[in-house]
Protein backbone atom coordinates (compact mmCIF):
# COMPACT_ATOMS: atom_id res chain seq x y z
CA UNK A 1 0.00 0.00 0.00
CA UNK A 2 2.79 2.54 0.79
CA UNK A 3 3.96 1.20 -2.73
CA UNK A 4 0.41 2.23 -4.10
CA UNK A 5 0.26 5.68 -2.67
CA UNK A 6 3.57 6.45 -4.46
CA UNK A 7 2.36 5.21 -7.26
CA UNK A 8 -1.05 7.42 -6.83
CA UNK A 9 1.61 10.24 -6.16
CA UNK A 10 3.67 9.43 -9.28
CA UNK A 11 0.44 9.32 -12.00
CA UNK A 12 -0.69 12.52 -10.59
CA UNK A 13 2.52 13.75 -11.47
CA UNK A 14 2.74 12.36 -14.40
CA UNK A 15 -0.88 13.86 -15.69
CA UNK A 16 0.43 17.19 -14.40
CA UNK A 17 3.46 17.29 -16.35
CA UNK A 18 1.79 15.62 -19.78
CA UNK A 19 -0.26 18.53 -21.05
CA UNK A 20 0.84 18.07 -24.46
CA UNK A 21 -0.81 14.62 -25.39
CA UNK A 22 1.77 12.72 -27.78
CA UNK A 23 0.70 11.57 -31.12
CA UNK A 24 -2.57 9.39 -31.08
CA UNK A 25 -2.18 5.80 -31.59
CA UNK A 26 -5.14 3.26 -31.51
CA UNK A 27 -6.01 2.45 -27.54
CA UNK A 28 -8.04 -0.48 -26.74
CA UNK A 29 -10.25 -0.08 -24.18
CA UNK A 30 -11.54 -3.29 -22.52
CA UNK A 31 -13.67 -3.84 -19.39
CA UNK A 32 -12.72 -4.64 -16.12
CA UNK A 33 -13.16 -7.78 -14.77
CA UNK A 34 -17.09 -8.57 -12.23
CA UNK A 35 -14.73 -10.50 -9.44
CA UNK A 36 -11.51 -10.81 -8.30
CA UNK A 37 -11.19 -14.10 -8.51
CA UNK A 38 -11.59 -14.99 -4.98
CA UNK A 39 -12.32 -19.17 -4.83
CA UNK A 40 -14.74 -18.57 -1.97
CA UNK A 41 -16.19 -15.11 -3.57
CA UNK A 42 -15.46 -15.21 -6.85
CA UNK A 43 -17.68 -12.17 -7.47
CA UNK A 44 -16.25 -10.31 -4.69
CA UNK A 45 -13.51 -7.42 -6.07
CA UNK A 46 -13.03 -6.65 -9.15
CA UNK A 47 -10.62 -6.25 -12.06
CA UNK A 48 -8.65 -3.13 -13.81
CA UNK A 49 -8.37 -0.67 -11.16
CA UNK A 50 -6.90 0.01 -7.87
CA UNK A 51 -8.25 1.94 -4.97
CA UNK A 52 -6.29 4.81 -3.16
CA UNK A 53 -9.05 6.00 -1.17
CA UNK A 54 -13.28 6.18 -0.31
CA UNK A 55 -14.73 9.31 1.19
CA UNK A 56 -18.08 7.94 2.46
CA UNK A 57 -20.55 11.05 3.40
CA UNK A 58 -23.58 9.81 4.59
CA UNK A 59 -26.80 11.43 6.16
CA UNK A 60 -29.21 8.77 8.67
CA UNK A 61 -32.60 9.85 9.34
CA UNK A 62 -34.02 7.53 11.81
CA UNK A 63 -37.34 7.92 10.71
CA UNK A 64 -37.85 5.35 8.08
CA UNK A 65 -33.82 4.15 9.11
CA UNK A 66 -32.96 6.06 5.70
CA UNK A 67 -29.98 7.39 4.57
CA UNK A 68 -28.57 9.66 1.22
CA UNK A 69 -24.97 9.11 0.75
CA UNK A 70 -22.89 9.50 -1.66
CA UNK A 71 -19.06 7.51 -1.78
CA UNK A 72 -16.49 8.90 -3.62
CA UNK A 73 -13.85 6.67 -4.62
CA UNK A 74 -10.16 7.58 -5.77
CA UNK A 75 -8.36 5.05 -7.47
CA UNK A 76 -5.73 3.85 -10.06
CA UNK A 77 -6.77 2.38 -13.66
CA UNK A 78 -4.44 -0.79 -14.01
CA UNK A 79 -5.28 -1.36 -17.21
CA UNK A 80 -7.24 1.05 -20.37
CA UNK A 81 -10.51 0.51 -19.15
CA UNK A 82 -14.11 0.89 -21.00
CA UNK A 83 -16.17 -0.02 -17.82
CA UNK A 84 -15.75 -1.13 -14.60
CA UNK A 85 -17.29 -2.49 -11.53
CA UNK A 86 -18.00 -2.10 -8.33
CA UNK A 87 -20.00 -4.56 -5.40
CA UNK A 88 -23.15 -2.79 -4.42
CA UNK A 89 -25.90 -4.19 -3.10
CA UNK A 90 -27.25 -1.39 -1.36
CA UNK A 91 -30.29 1.26 -1.44
CA UNK A 92 -31.24 2.76 -4.71
CA UNK A 93 -29.11 4.90 -6.75
CA UNK A 94 -29.63 8.29 -8.19
CA UNK A 95 -26.33 9.47 -9.96
CA UNK A 96 -22.89 7.83 -10.73
CA UNK A 97 -19.71 10.42 -11.91
CA UNK A 98 -16.31 9.46 -13.05
CA UNK A 99 -14.09 12.41 -12.97
CA UNK A 100 -16.71 14.66 -12.30
CA UNK A 101 -19.07 13.46 -15.61
CA UNK A 102 -22.43 11.58 -15.81
CA UNK A 103 -21.52 8.28 -16.35
CA UNK A 104 -24.17 5.26 -17.55
CA UNK A 105 -24.75 2.39 -14.90
CA UNK A 106 -26.40 -0.89 -14.72
CA UNK A 107 -26.82 -3.04 -11.50
CA UNK A 108 -26.26 -6.97 -12.36
CA UNK A 109 -27.10 -8.78 -8.42
CA UNK A 110 -24.21 -7.57 -6.68
CA UNK A 111 -22.33 -5.47 -8.87
CA UNK A 112 -22.40 -2.38 -10.33
CA UNK A 113 -21.50 -1.84 -13.85
CA UNK A 114 -20.12 1.46 -14.65
CA UNK A 115 -19.15 2.80 -18.13
CA UNK A 116 -17.63 5.93 -18.25
CA UNK A 117 -17.96 9.03 -20.71
CA UNK A 118 -14.18 8.15 -22.33
CA UNK A 119 -12.33 5.45 -21.85
CA UNK A 120 -9.69 5.54 -18.58
CA UNK A 121 -6.06 5.44 -19.41
CA UNK A 122 -3.89 2.20 -17.47
CA UNK A 123 -1.96 4.36 -14.90
CA UNK A 124 -4.21 7.49 -14.55
CA UNK A 125 -6.07 7.90 -11.40
CA UNK A 126 -9.94 8.30 -11.82
CA UNK A 127 -12.56 9.32 -8.65
CA UNK A 128 -16.26 7.77 -9.26
CA UNK A 129 -18.66 8.89 -7.36
CA UNK A 130 -21.82 7.41 -6.21
CA UNK A 131 -25.29 8.44 -5.00
CA UNK A 132 -27.65 6.31 -3.29
CA UNK A 133 -30.79 6.51 -0.98
CA UNK A 134 -32.98 4.46 0.91
CA UNK A 135 -32.56 1.74 3.87
CA UNK A 136 -29.60 -0.43 4.04
CA UNK A 137 -30.31 -4.00 4.20
CA UNK A 138 -27.64 -6.91 5.74
CA UNK A 139 -26.10 -9.25 3.46
CA UNK A 140 -27.08 -13.08 4.68
CA UNK A 141 -24.95 -15.73 3.57
CA UNK A 142 -23.62 -19.44 5.07
CA UNK A 143 -21.34 -17.23 7.28
CA UNK A 144 -24.27 -15.51 8.72
CA UNK A 145 -25.14 -11.88 8.24
CA UNK A 146 -23.58 -9.36 7.94
CA UNK A 147 -22.45 -5.44 6.73
CA UNK A 148 -25.15 -3.13 7.80
CA UNK A 149 -27.05 -4.12 11.16
CA UNK A 150 -29.87 -1.94 12.12
CA UNK A 151 -30.14 -1.47 15.92
CA UNK A 152 -32.87 -0.12 18.23
CA UNK A 153 -31.39 3.44 17.75
CA UNK A 154 -29.60 3.13 14.70
CA UNK A 155 -27.31 0.91 13.19
CA UNK A 156 -23.61 -0.23 13.24
CA UNK A 157 -21.34 -2.25 10.66
CA UNK A 158 -19.99 -5.74 10.65
CA UNK A 159 -19.07 -6.68 7.01
CA UNK A 160 -16.99 -9.97 7.02
CA UNK A 161 -16.73 -11.36 4.64
CA UNK A 162 -19.06 -9.84 2.12
CA UNK A 163 -21.36 -6.98 4.05
CA UNK A 164 -19.35 -3.89 2.85
CA UNK A 165 -21.83 -3.57 -0.63
CA UNK A 166 -24.61 -3.28 1.73
CA UNK A 167 -23.60 0.24 2.76
CA UNK A 168 -21.31 1.50 -0.24
CA UNK A 169 -19.62 0.68 -3.30
CA UNK A 170 -16.47 -0.81 -3.51
CA UNK A 171 -13.74 -2.72 -4.85
CA UNK A 172 -14.49 -5.52 -1.53
CA UNK A 173 -11.55 -7.52 -1.99
CA UNK A 174 -9.42 -8.03 1.31
CA UNK A 175 -6.27 -7.33 -0.52
CA UNK A 176 -7.34 -4.24 -2.13
CA UNK A 177 -6.87 -1.73 0.64
CA UNK A 178 -7.52 2.12 0.93
CA UNK A 179 -7.53 4.97 3.41
CA UNK A 180 -10.70 6.42 4.59
CA UNK A 181 -12.80 9.69 5.25
CA UNK A 182 -16.18 9.28 6.93
CA UNK A 183 -18.38 12.11 7.35
CA UNK A 184 -21.92 11.08 9.15
CA UNK A 185 -24.64 13.29 9.73
CA UNK A 186 -27.45 12.39 12.04
CA UNK A 187 -29.71 13.82 14.34
CA UNK A 188 -27.86 15.98 17.35
CA UNK A 189 -28.68 13.34 19.83
CA UNK A 190 -27.18 10.38 18.83
CA UNK A 191 -23.24 9.74 18.60
CA UNK A 192 -21.33 8.90 15.48
CA UNK A 193 -18.33 6.44 15.97
CA UNK A 194 -16.09 5.14 12.84
CA UNK A 195 -12.68 3.88 12.16
CA UNK A 196 -9.68 5.96 13.12
CA UNK A 197 -9.40 9.44 14.64
CA UNK A 198 -12.20 11.66 15.22
CA UNK A 199 -11.09 14.89 13.13
CA UNK A 200 -14.20 16.86 13.90
CA UNK A 201 -17.77 17.42 15.27
CA UNK A 202 -19.81 20.25 13.62
CA UNK A 203 -22.49 22.11 15.19
CA UNK A 204 -26.60 21.30 14.51
CA UNK A 205 -27.69 22.13 11.49
CA UNK A 206 -31.21 23.76 10.65
CA UNK A 207 -32.70 20.36 10.92
CA UNK A 208 -30.92 19.58 13.82
CA UNK A 209 -28.17 17.18 12.40
CA UNK A 210 -24.85 17.22 13.39
CA UNK A 211 -21.95 15.47 11.15
CA UNK A 212 -18.63 13.62 12.58
CA UNK A 213 -16.02 13.25 10.58
CA UNK A 214 -13.59 10.17 11.11
CA UNK A 215 -10.25 9.44 8.96
CA UNK A 216 -8.70 6.18 8.78
CA UNK A 217 -5.15 7.05 7.84
CA UNK A 218 -3.85 3.64 7.43
CA UNK A 219 -4.27 1.50 4.77
CA UNK A 220 -7.77 -0.76 5.19
CA UNK A 221 -9.97 -3.35 3.43
CA UNK A 222 -13.42 -2.54 2.60
CA UNK A 223 -14.78 -5.16 5.37
CA UNK A 224 -12.78 -4.13 7.96
CA UNK A 225 -14.94 -0.50 7.56
CA UNK A 226 -17.48 0.66 10.15
CA UNK A 227 -19.58 3.35 11.33
CA UNK A 228 -22.09 3.12 14.20
CA UNK A 229 -24.95 5.43 14.69
CA UNK A 230 -26.79 5.70 17.80
CA UNK A 231 -26.79 6.38 21.80
CA UNK A 232 -23.56 6.00 23.26
CA UNK A 233 -21.54 6.21 26.53
CA UNK A 234 -18.24 7.01 24.91
CA UNK A 235 -14.59 6.85 26.79
CA UNK A 236 -11.65 9.07 25.40
CA UNK A 237 -8.01 8.28 27.27
CA UNK A 238 -4.82 6.67 25.38
CA UNK A 239 -2.50 3.87 25.65
CA UNK A 240 0.95 4.59 24.14
CA UNK A 241 0.37 8.17 23.37
CA UNK A 242 -2.22 7.32 20.87
CA UNK A 243 -6.41 7.72 21.23
CA UNK A 244 -8.21 5.11 22.76
CA UNK A 245 -11.63 5.67 22.05
CA UNK A 246 -14.49 3.41 23.81
CA UNK A 247 -18.41 3.42 23.54
CA UNK A 248 -21.21 1.27 24.40
CA UNK A 249 -24.36 1.29 24.22
CA UNK A 250 -26.39 2.29 27.29
CA UNK A 251 -28.11 -0.88 27.59
CA UNK A 252 -24.93 -2.97 27.40
CA UNK A 253 -23.18 -1.15 30.83
CA UNK A 254 -22.56 -4.02 32.16
CA UNK A 255 -21.36 -6.01 29.61
CA UNK A 256 -18.72 -3.03 28.71
CA UNK A 257 -17.68 -2.53 32.37
CA UNK A 258 -14.20 -4.03 31.29
CA UNK A 259 -13.99 -2.14 27.59
CA UNK A 260 -12.11 0.78 27.80
CA UNK A 261 -9.16 -0.03 30.26
CA UNK A 262 -9.31 -3.62 29.51
CA UNK A 263 -8.71 -2.44 26.22
CA UNK A 264 -5.70 -0.39 26.75
CA UNK A 265 -4.27 -3.05 28.64
CA UNK A 266 -4.84 -5.62 25.67
CA UNK A 267 -3.06 -3.59 23.14
CA UNK A 268 0.11 -2.62 25.86
CA UNK A 269 0.55 -6.44 26.41
CA UNK A 270 0.16 -7.69 22.34
CA UNK A 271 2.20 -4.58 20.93
CA UNK A 272 4.89 -6.18 23.57
CA UNK A 273 4.52 -9.68 21.94
CA UNK A 274 3.38 -8.95 18.58
CA UNK A 275 5.62 -5.63 17.80
CA UNK A 276 4.38 -1.81 17.05
CA UNK A 277 0.69 -1.01 17.21
CA UNK A 278 -0.17 -1.06 13.26
CA UNK A 279 -2.79 1.85 13.73
CA UNK A 280 -2.47 5.78 14.85
CA UNK A 281 -5.84 4.79 17.18
CA UNK A 282 -7.67 1.94 19.28
CA UNK A 283 -10.78 1.22 21.20
CA UNK A 284 -13.52 -0.88 21.21
CA UNK A 285 -17.56 -0.08 20.09
CA UNK A 286 -20.38 -1.98 21.86
CA UNK A 287 -23.85 -2.36 20.31
CA UNK A 288 -26.45 -4.37 19.19
CA UNK A 289 -27.98 -7.18 20.80
CA UNK A 290 -24.77 -10.09 20.45
CA UNK A 291 -27.35 -11.69 17.12
CA UNK A 292 -24.46 -11.55 15.17
CA UNK A 293 -20.19 -12.18 16.34
CA UNK A 294 -17.79 -9.33 17.31
CA UNK A 295 -15.47 -8.12 14.15
CA UNK A 296 -12.17 -6.63 14.56
CA UNK A 297 -13.35 -3.30 12.56
CA UNK A 298 -10.36 -1.83 11.80
CA UNK A 299 -8.52 0.54 14.83
CA UNK A 300 -12.12 0.14 16.72
CA UNK A 301 -13.58 -3.32 17.06
CA UNK A 302 -17.16 -3.76 17.27
CA UNK A 303 -18.53 -5.85 20.01
CA UNK A 304 -22.60 -6.90 19.38
CA UNK A 305 -24.04 -7.18 22.58
CA UNK A 306 -21.01 -6.39 24.40
CA UNK A 307 -17.42 -7.85 24.52
CA UNK A 308 -18.55 -11.72 26.22
CA UNK A 309 -15.49 -11.58 28.78
CA UNK A 310 -11.58 -10.03 28.43
CA UNK A 311 -10.71 -12.75 25.96
CA UNK A 312 -12.54 -11.91 23.20
CA UNK A 313 -11.09 -8.01 23.38
CA UNK A 314 -8.27 -9.83 23.66
CA UNK A 315 -8.94 -11.68 20.30
CA UNK A 316 -10.13 -9.30 18.44
CA UNK A 317 -7.38 -6.75 19.17
CA UNK A 318 -4.93 -9.00 18.10
CA UNK A 319 -6.71 -8.96 14.84
CA UNK A 320 -5.40 -5.58 14.40
CA UNK A 321 -2.15 -7.19 13.74
CA UNK A 322 -3.49 -10.34 12.63
CA UNK A 323 -6.16 -9.76 9.62
CA UNK A 324 -6.20 -6.17 9.95
CA UNK A 325 -2.67 -5.46 9.25
CA UNK A 326 -1.41 -8.23 7.67
CA UNK A 327 -4.47 -9.47 5.83
CA UNK A 328 -5.43 -12.31 4.24
CA UNK A 329 -5.52 -11.85 0.02
CA UNK A 330 -7.02 -15.13 -0.09
CA UNK A 331 -10.25 -15.96 2.31
CA UNK A 332 -9.14 -19.32 1.84
CA UNK A 333 -6.37 -18.77 4.66
CA UNK A 334 -8.50 -17.25 7.22
CA UNK A 335 -6.88 -19.30 9.51
CA UNK A 336 -4.08 -17.02 9.15
CA UNK A 337 -6.29 -14.24 10.81
CA UNK A 338 -8.43 -17.00 13.14
CA UNK A 339 -5.98 -19.25 14.42
CA UNK A 340 -3.58 -16.67 15.44
CA UNK A 341 -6.23 -14.29 17.24
CA UNK A 342 -7.04 -17.42 19.04
CA UNK A 343 -3.77 -18.61 19.96
CA UNK A 344 -3.73 -14.84 21.69
CA UNK A 345 -6.09 -15.60 23.82
CA UNK A 346 -4.26 -18.75 24.74
CA UNK A 347 -1.15 -16.95 25.50
CA UNK A 348 -3.14 -14.60 27.43
CA UNK A 349 -4.15 -17.54 29.87
CA UNK A 350 -0.20 -18.23 29.90
CA UNK A 351 0.52 -15.17 30.91
CA UNK A 352 -1.72 -14.41 33.40
CA UNK A 353 -2.22 -17.43 35.74
CA UNK A 354 -4.36 -19.27 33.53
CA UNK A 355 -3.26 -23.05 31.82
CA UNK A 356 -0.55 -22.81 29.37
CA UNK A 357 -1.13 -22.70 25.44
CA UNK A 358 0.42 -26.28 25.47
CA UNK A 359 -2.03 -27.53 28.33
CA UNK A 360 -5.24 -26.24 26.24
CA UNK A 361 -3.89 -27.72 22.80
CA UNK A 362 -3.21 -31.48 24.79
CA UNK A 363 -6.97 -30.33 25.87
CA UNK A 364 -8.06 -30.28 22.67
CA UNK A 365 -6.10 -32.40 20.70
CA UNK A 366 -7.92 -35.95 22.66
CA UNK A 367 -11.11 -35.01 20.81
CA UNK A 368 -12.07 -37.18 18.18
CA UNK A 369 -14.59 -37.16 15.51
CA UNK A 370 -15.95 -34.09 13.59
CA UNK A 371 -13.56 -32.13 15.00
CA UNK A 372 -10.66 -33.31 12.35
CA UNK A 373 -13.18 -33.30 9.83
CA UNK A 374 -12.68 -30.19 7.90
CA UNK A 375 -9.75 -28.89 6.27
CA UNK A 376 -8.38 -25.89 8.44
CA UNK A 377 -5.99 -24.55 5.29
CA UNK A 378 -9.15 -24.65 3.47
CA UNK A 379 -12.48 -25.34 5.06
CA UNK A 380 -14.74 -24.10 2.81
CA UNK A 381 -16.71 -21.03 2.33
CA UNK A 382 -19.96 -22.08 4.38
CA UNK A 383 -16.98 -23.59 7.17
CA UNK A 384 -14.38 -20.18 7.10
CA UNK A 385 -15.86 -19.12 10.64
CA UNK A 386 -15.99 -22.90 12.15
CA UNK A 387 -14.93 -22.68 15.25
CA UNK A 388 -13.06 -26.47 15.37
CA UNK A 389 -11.36 -26.52 12.34
CA UNK A 390 -10.31 -22.99 11.98
CA UNK A 391 -10.29 -20.88 15.06
CA UNK A 392 -9.19 -23.75 17.60
CA UNK A 393 -7.58 -26.27 15.24
CA UNK A 394 -5.47 -23.09 13.71
CA UNK A 395 -4.70 -21.89 17.18
CA UNK A 396 -3.42 -25.75 17.81
CA UNK A 397 -1.55 -25.29 14.25
CA UNK A 398 0.34 -22.04 15.93
CA UNK A 399 1.19 -24.10 19.52
CA UNK A 400 2.45 -26.88 17.56
CA UNK A 401 4.86 -24.91 15.41
CA UNK A 402 5.59 -23.28 18.68
CA UNK A 403 6.70 -26.73 20.08
CA UNK A 404 8.84 -27.77 16.96
CA UNK A 405 10.71 -24.42 16.36
CA UNK A 406 11.30 -23.99 19.92
CA UNK A 407 9.98 -20.37 21.77
CA UNK A 408 13.50 -18.93 20.62
CA UNK A 409 12.52 -18.66 17.35
CA UNK A 410 8.41 -18.48 17.66
CA UNK A 411 8.37 -15.26 19.34
CA UNK A 412 10.45 -13.73 16.93
CA UNK A 413 8.38 -15.04 14.52
CA UNK A 414 5.48 -13.79 15.29
CA UNK A 415 7.23 -10.09 15.48
CA UNK A 416 8.78 -10.51 12.00
CA UNK A 417 5.39 -11.90 9.87
CA UNK A 418 3.62 -8.71 11.58
CA UNK A 419 6.26 -5.97 10.95
CA UNK A 420 7.43 -7.55 7.14
CA UNK A 421 3.42 -7.80 5.73
CA UNK A 422 2.66 -4.77 7.34
CA UNK A 423 -0.72 -2.81 6.05
CA UNK A 424 -0.21 -5.47 3.35
CA UNK A 425 -1.57 -9.09 2.90
CA UNK A 426 -0.21 -12.51 2.83
CA UNK A 427 -0.61 -16.24 2.16
CA UNK A 428 -0.02 -19.33 4.44
CA UNK A 429 2.55 -20.16 1.49
CA UNK A 430 4.43 -16.64 2.68
CA UNK A 431 3.95 -17.84 6.60
CA UNK A 432 5.48 -21.59 5.88
CA UNK A 433 8.03 -19.95 3.98
CA UNK A 434 9.02 -17.14 6.56
CA UNK A 435 8.91 -19.87 9.54
CA UNK A 436 11.13 -22.16 7.31
CA UNK A 437 13.61 -19.45 7.02
CA UNK A 438 13.89 -18.28 10.20
CA UNK A 439 13.71 -22.12 11.81
CA UNK A 440 16.19 -23.15 8.72
CA UNK A 441 13.75 -26.36 9.26
CA UNK A 442 11.77 -28.17 6.62
CA UNK A 443 8.56 -27.63 7.87
CA UNK A 444 6.60 -27.89 4.23
CA UNK A 445 5.30 -31.74 5.69
CA UNK A 446 4.82 -30.22 9.19
CA UNK A 447 1.91 -27.49 7.95
CA UNK A 448 0.53 -30.20 5.01
CA UNK A 449 -0.51 -32.07 8.09
CA UNK A 450 -1.90 -29.29 10.09
CA UNK A 451 -3.41 -27.57 7.48
CA UNK A 452 -4.46 -29.69 4.04
CA UNK A 453 -5.39 -32.94 5.80
CA UNK A 454 -8.99 -33.84 7.17
CA UNK A 455 -7.33 -35.65 9.85
CA UNK A 456 -5.58 -35.48 13.05
CA UNK A 457 -2.34 -34.70 12.70
CA UNK A 458 0.31 -37.37 14.97
CA UNK A 459 2.52 -35.45 17.05
ZN1 LIG B 1 -11.61 -13.58 15.03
Amino acid sequence: MVRKLAALAASLTVMASSAAPAAAEPVTFLPGAAGAGDPYYPLQGNGGYDVGHYDLRLRFDPDGHKVDATTTITAIAAQNLSRFNLDFSGPSISDVLVNGARAAYRRDGQELVVTPPNGLRSGSTFTVAVSYAGAPKAVSDATGEQGWIRTKDGAYVASQPDGARSWFPADDSPADKATFSFRVSAPGDLTVLANGERTGTGGADADGYRTTRWEMRQPMAPYLATVAIGRFVVSEGTVDGMPNVTAYDPSLADESKDLHDFTAKAVAWETGLFGPYPFSSTGGIADGDGSVTALETQGRPVYSGGPTDDLEIVHELAHQWFGDSVGVRSWRDIWLNEGFATYAEWLYQEQHGGPTAKKIFDRHYRKTGHFWNLKTGDPGQAHMFDEHAVYLRGAMTVQALRTKIGDKVFFPLLKTWAQGNRHGTATTADFVALAERLSGQNLRPFFDAWLYQAKKPRL
